[in-house]
């Protein structure tokens, strides 16, 4: 303890400083070298889900059999316990479908 006291607290934070010094060296040469070492770098966090608190419905979804709408918290239809496969038609999807559709229907009138 008396031996590290005499260092004048240069022992604490060691390992910290050398990482630093790690980092930064690490840092540069993926600079020069146009590669990516840093494993940290590596973005692994999980995808971000949208913030479903409040505000609009537009990430509902249709339930295929019985047409009832089901928040995107849900797995299953809330009115038929049905699970439907993957791809499920929200909100928004159905409303640019019907967009499209009615762009559509008025080209086919005009005979375009
Ligand atoms: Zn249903």
């Amino acid at each position: 303890m008396r031996a590290r006291a005499r260092r004048g607290g240069l022992k604490s934070g060691e390992a910290r400083r050398k990482k630093k010094v790690v980092t930064a060296l690490i840092a540069q040469y993926a600079r020069e070298t146009d590669t990516d070492l840093d494993p940290a770098s590596l973005d692994v966090r999980p995808v971000k889900r949208p913030n479903l608190s409040g505000g609009s419905h537009d990430t509902d979804w249709r339930c295929p059999f019985c047409r009832h709408y089901n928040s995107t918290k849900r797995r299953s239809c809330a009115k038929c316990f049905r699970t439907p496969a993957n791809g499920r038609w929200t909100r928004a999807r159905l409303r640019e479908r019907a967009a499209e559709r009615r762009t559509q229907a008025i080209l086919g009138e005009l005979g375009l």
